[in-house]
């Protein structure tokens, strides 16, 4: 190049030179790999410039003084130019297609005076494959060109001298390219051109990761499609779907399909999986974040796919690794019994502490425990018989209460409830429970079933039947009711039978009949069966139907037989009763009006006195034992005779029971002797659930003793004193009860008891009570409450009737006052009746009609009963089957047992009770109304279709309410005194009672 050529180029290049950036700087796009960068060549390229003074190479510096290589050419003064610049051997590498990037500058041919028509404004760019470097070796004719590369901007003088700076950049593709390598060529032909960079890439898709999946750097093909490539999962991470991406020719990713997931304890962080942080846990594949641990959970290390439960705290099965631990809840909270009868609903509340789960439901467990309490034995529980019913279920309970059915008469049984919840079983030793004791009621018993007829004749039936399902104490008899059909129960006959069979004779022949059976318990009638309808045989079946006439003969002559044995039996027991002598009218049979009632299960009380020799009494009543079947404990109190032991019978071929030994001390007379045995000769009579019962005597051998059942709590008074307050007025009515009912049972026996009292009751285990002491006036004699009276006789004064006190008239209704003194003493806790009066003053207060006053915490209706028991005229004073009913229906309907006498006696305008002591039998509702200032209501009370006593006798506080009586003094005064009204009424009916 010559000097005028020269001059015409550098100060352009100078200048450019400036504005070129660093090469340093330059950064290119990711998805283009240079093969050949000029500017980042410190030293001489090295490329081929032929001829030798057509391309020239120029060092330079950029303006961050950075060498750099520039050619240039410029011979636009002479003609035939044909100036070549070869590069050197570039190596393909993976590129198919190639780009050529050319920086250059052009002078404009116009702008150069004197060189039209040698002047060009182009090159041509050429390149050469060769799978080598060819050295040096040079052939033009082996290029191909790649294209004219003209200016889009060429400079002019006057540009130098503003300084604008015209460069061109010119990039253009060559491909495919097949060998190893290639070489560029540029052709000047008498152009004015500076080359100030040239750069040879190839474009490639680079190595990323997209979706959790690295995908490598790929080189697109020449042709237009796309390159399919499969992505492999970043570390810790798995394949959800396949990842897939496609390379574009342009070098740019296209279509991401697929994804890769974060292994669990891994989180996606800057597109790769990171170790969950301590604290944190991801249990899961997946690209969420790890969690922080939930309340009551840990984790310590990195990289957690669970968190740890704290102490005392659990998983369960099944729950979320998101879930907060949790634990058993706590014990259920308030429980509450209601008992009634054999069943008894039990209600709780929530557990305090829920566990912090919702899974909640509660299980309940019965269990029947005997022993403990004042008993002194060790508590003994059992789980409950299987025949127990739980309503809904006993366990998986989601609401707070259950109703638990056919438990026991009077058993006690404790109930534990427990709140469950899923982590309860992990946990045994943190499950708490709530417990509860209930003692049930005596319970009446369930229908019997199965009414069978065995045997027809003309006049009599045979019949059989099954024990009721659920007996709930001990079957007394049953109650056989039947009428003829036609007439429709106007007339009916009531028979009562000890086993399960009965012959129903006298009947019709060829009549169609109608029966009920209901069996008795201490606890009253049981439900009647369903209705049985039977025929007798007509009157031309002489005897069982379809039986043959030797039948008929045989049958005949045993009913003769029979009537023979009858007539006789009767003969002898007409005599026996004559030498009986019995001294109590009062102890007749009941008698039911005009319909013919027997009683063949029912005896009379027969006094030992009658009996001449009284040992012969003894052994007709009592059953000898044999003393090698006694075992003796200890000793529990002390008798008259001697003292009072506990023990074990042995009888062969039974179980052996728990019971009360009294033994006769030694030195005594034969008197003595008569006196002790005389007890058991009473007590033998006796079989009621409510009265001691006698196992038998040792007579044959020394001591002499009589063994009864074993009564665990002792007697009723020192036992209520010991458990002041312990129970509910249920459990007290329910002792009550059980004392009537024995009282009843003697009653009917037409036994007198003459020293009942509190301390003559013994209680068992399970609460039951049952009369003791037995033996006339040896009783008297025993007491040491007996005093002597002014006629020389000895009597319990304070529990005593006055007619008795005064002139001995000892009978079943004075039982019914001394029965009113030991409800008194009940509903006191065993207080001493009159406290600390004198007998004498206890006489004359009672002379003058003062009455014991009801007891702190008793129910209106019981002081009403005790001033019933405790009427003047013997003949007002209820009958023991009345105290009985009266009871059942206070247990039946415990809200009759809510108002208590306290309550009433702040009523302003009340009437008190304890000073109302005349029991005037009303005529109308209005006048009852009227008498205990309930005037306002008449009206109410007739709109309502309450008309009769009866009907108002038997309502309940919700019936009251219902009548519209809305003021609750108003609702207890007027139930307490329909409760009184109805004791008066069922006396009235006892007077006459008509079937
Ligand atoms: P008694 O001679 O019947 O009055 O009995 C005296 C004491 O012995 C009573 O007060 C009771 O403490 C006790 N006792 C009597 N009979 C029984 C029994 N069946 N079971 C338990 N203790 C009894």
């Amino acid at each position: 190049m010559d000097c005028t050529a020269r001059s015409l180029l550098l100060p352009i290049l100078s200048l450019l030179l400036r504005c070129v950036p660093p090469a340093v700087s330059i950064i290119y796009p990711p998805n283009e790999v240079n093969l050949l960068d000029s500017k980042a060549s410190q030293g001489e390229l090295g490329w081929i410039s032929y001829p030798a003074h057509g391309w020239e190479e120029i060092s330079g510096v950029d303006e961050h003084y950075t060498p750099i290589r520039t050619f240039q050419v410029c011979n636009v003064m002479e003609y035939s130019q044909n100036n070549w610049l070869r590069t050197n051997w570039i190596p393909r590498q993976s590129a198919q297609k190639i780009y050529v990037e050319l920086k250059f500058t052009l002078r404009d041919c116009n702008s150069i005076p004197l060189v039209l028509g040698t002047c060009k404004e182009t090159f041509n760019l050429l390149y050469q494959e060769a799978d080598d470097d060819q050295g040096s070796h040079f052939r033009e004719h082996q290029f191909s060109k790649i294209d004219t590369i003209a200016a889009d901007e060429s400079f002019t003088q006057m540009d130098l001298g503003d300084r604008i700076l015209k460069l061109n950049t010119e990039v253009r593709e060559v491909g495919p390219l097949t060998k190893k390598g290639f070489y560029l060529a540029f052709q000047d032909v008498g152009a004015c051109v500076a080359l100030v960079s040239v750069r040879v890439f190839f474009k490639k898709c680079p190595n990323t990761v997209r979706n959790l999946a690295v995908f490598p750097d790929t080189v697109p093909m020449d042709s237009q499609s796309l390159v399919e490539v499969k992505g492999s999962c970043v570390n810790h991470s798995k394949e959800e779907e396949p990842p897939r991406m496609y390379c574009s020719t342009e070098g740019e990713w296209l279509v991401p399909i697929g994804k890769c997931l974060c292994n669990p304890g891994y989180e996606e962080r800057s597109s790769t999986c990171q170790m969950c942080r301590a604290g944190f846990y991801k249990s899961t594949l997946g690209n969420m974040e790890c969690s922080k641990c939930p309340p009551h959970s840990f984790s310590h290390h990195e990289g957690a796919l669970h968190c740890g439960c704290e102490k005392n705290y659990f998983r369960a099965e099944g729950d979320p690794a998101s879930m907060a631990c949790t634990r058993p809840p706590s014990a259920p909270r308030n429980v509450i019994s209601s008992i009634n009868e054999t069943s008894v609903i039990l209600d709780w509340s929530w557990p305090e502490d829920s566990g912090g789960r919702r899974d909640m439901t509660f299980t309940v467990l019965c269990k029947r425990c005997r022993g403990g309490g004042s008993s002194g034995g060790p508590l003994r529980c059992e789980p409950c018989r299987s025949n127990v019913r739980f309503f809904p279920r006993a366990a998986g309970l989601h609401n707070t209460t259950v109703t638990v059915g056919d438990l026991l008469a009077h058993t006690n049984y404790t109930f534990e409830i427990e709140a469950q919840n899923g982590v309860s079983a992990m946990a045994p030793k943190m499950r708490q429970h709530a417990a509860v004791t209930i003692t049930t009621n005596q319970a009446a018993p369930s229908p019997v079933s199965m009414i069978r007829k065995d045997k027809t004749y003309r006049n009599s039936v045979s019949l059989s039947w099954h024990e009721p399902e659920r007996p709930n104490g001990i079957i007394l008899d049953y109650e056989i009711k039947y009428y003829e059909k036609e007439e429709q129960e106007t007339s009916y006959t009531i028979l009562r039978a000890r086993g399960c069979n009965v012959t129903l004779s006298g009947l019709k022949p060829g009549t169609a009949y109608l029966l009920q059976i209901r069996a008795r318990t201490a606890a009253g009638y049981g439900a009647s069966s369903a209705t049985f309808q039977f025929e007798t045989s007509p009157d031309s079946a002489f005897s069982i139907s379809g039986e043959n006439s030797q039948v008929v003969l045989i049958a005949v002559s045993s009913a003769v037989a029979i009537i023979l044995l009858t007539v006789l039996l009767y003969v002898l027991i007409g005599r026996f009763c004559c030498r009986s002598k019995s001294k109590h009218p009062d102890e007749k049979r009941l008698q039911f009006g005009n319909g013919h009632l027997r009683l063949p299960g029912i005896r009379t009380y027969v006094d030992p006195h009658t009996y001449e020799d009284p040992g012969q009494a003894v052994h007709e009543f009592a059953k000898e034992l044999d003393a090698s079947c006694i075992s003796i404990d200890k000793v529990v109190g002390a008798g008259e005779f001697g003292e009072v032991c506990s023990g074990r019978l042995r009888t062969p071929g039974k179980k052996e029971i728990a019971v009360a030994i009294k033994t006769l001390k030694g030195g005594y007379v034969e008197r003595q002797r008569r006196d002790f045995l005389r007890e058991a000769s009473i007590m033998g009579q006796f079989d009621h659930p409510n009265i001691i019962r006698l196992e038998g005597v040792v007579t044959k051998s020394r001591p002499v003793m009589i063994v009864v059942e074993f009564m665990e709590n002792g007697s009723l008074d020192s036992f209520l004193r010991q458990h002041d307050g312990h129970f509910t007025v249920i459990q007290l009515v329910g002792m009550l009860r059980g004392i009537a009912s024995g009282m009843k049972y003697l009653s009917d026996m037409g036994y007198v008891h003459r020293d009942l009292a509190a301390r003559n009751i013994l209680v068992n285990s399970n609460l039951v009570c049952k009369v003791s002491d037995f033996g006339l006036s040896r009783v008297l004699e025993d007491d040491p409450e007996a005093a002597y009276t002014t006629t020389g006789g000895k009597i319990p004064i304070r529990w005593t009737a006055p007619e008795a006190i005064a002139y001995r008239k000892f009978s079943s209704a004075s039982d019914t006052w001394s029965y009113g003194i030991v409800m008194w003493e009940v509903m006191s806790y065993g207080e001493r009746p009159y406290w600390e009066m004198s007998n004498q003053d206890v006489i004359l207060s009672i002379e003058e009609g003062y009455r014991l006053p009801a007891p702190l915490g008793c129910p209106v209706a019981l002081h009403q009963l005790m001033l019933h028991c405790w009427q003047k005229e013997r003949s007002h004073r209820p009958k023991f089957v009345d105290i009985v009913t009266f009871l059942d229906k206070l247990i039946r309907n415990p809200s009759s047992l809510l108002p208590l006498v306290e309550d009433i006696q702040s009523l302003p305008e009340s009437p008190c009770p304890s000073e109302e002591m005349d029991y005037p039998m009303f005529i109308s509702v209005g006048e009852w109304l009227d008498s205990i200032k309930m005037s306002q209501y008449k009206n109410n009370f007739m709109a309502a279709g309450y008309n009769t006593l009866d009907a108002v006798a038997t309502m309940s506080i919700e019936d009251v309410r219902r009548v519209g009586v809305e003021l609750i003094g108003h609702q207890r005064r007027i139930i307490s005194s329909a409760q009184t009204l109805h004791l008066q009424l069922l006396h009235e009916h006892d007077k006459g009672f008509h079937v």
